[in-house]
């Protein structure tokens, strides 16, 4: 798919901002939605996305990416609290390419730890209690 794509209201986090699709919530307010992956890489993976339609990096305007980012820093600062990983990588996909499978933007935020490898992208699915025990966890360190 090429990099100009148009957004798709129908796309999956699309409908999980809709509530059409069950999520694990953590944290949202009237710009921001952040949830468990429902394929983590890593034991927390979350995923922070905008309320704005974006596909990704280059069509998001400049005060919704600000927002973005800043609360990717907040949820990641709990989820670093919340599960005390050796490290956080924080990665964003543009394109098919590129490793992008929704093309509504997101951050995510995995955790990692030194001796655990991280799965495959976009793997099996997890528990959905195991999901929700996790964002309650972190939602704590809010
Ligand atoms: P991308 O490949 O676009 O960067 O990442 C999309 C992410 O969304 C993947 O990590 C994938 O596991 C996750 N994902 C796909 N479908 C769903 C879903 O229905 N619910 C949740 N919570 N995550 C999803």
């Amino acid at each position: 798919m090429s990099l100009l794509v148009d957004y798709d209201s129908q796309n999956i986090f699309a409908k999980i901002l809709s509530g059409a699709i069950p999520s694990a919530k953590v944290y949202e307010d009237d710009r921001t939605f952040a949830f468990m992956d429902a394929f983590p890489q890593s034991k927390g993976h979350t995923l922070v996305i905008p309320k704005a339609d974006a596909c990704n990096l280059f069509d998001i305007a400049p005060g919704d990416l600000q927002t973005l980012i800043v609360q990717t820093q907040r949820v990641a600062r709990a989820v670093r609290d919340a599960l005390s990983p050796d490290g956080v990588r924080i990665m964003q996909f543009n394109g098919e390419a590129a490793g992008q499978t929704v093309y509504h933007i997101h951050f995510h935020i995995l955790p990692m730890w030194d001796d655990q490898p991280l799965a495959r992208h976009a793997g099996g699915m997890a528990d959905i209690n195991e999901l929700n025990a996790l964002a309650a966890q972190i939602r704590a360190k809010l």
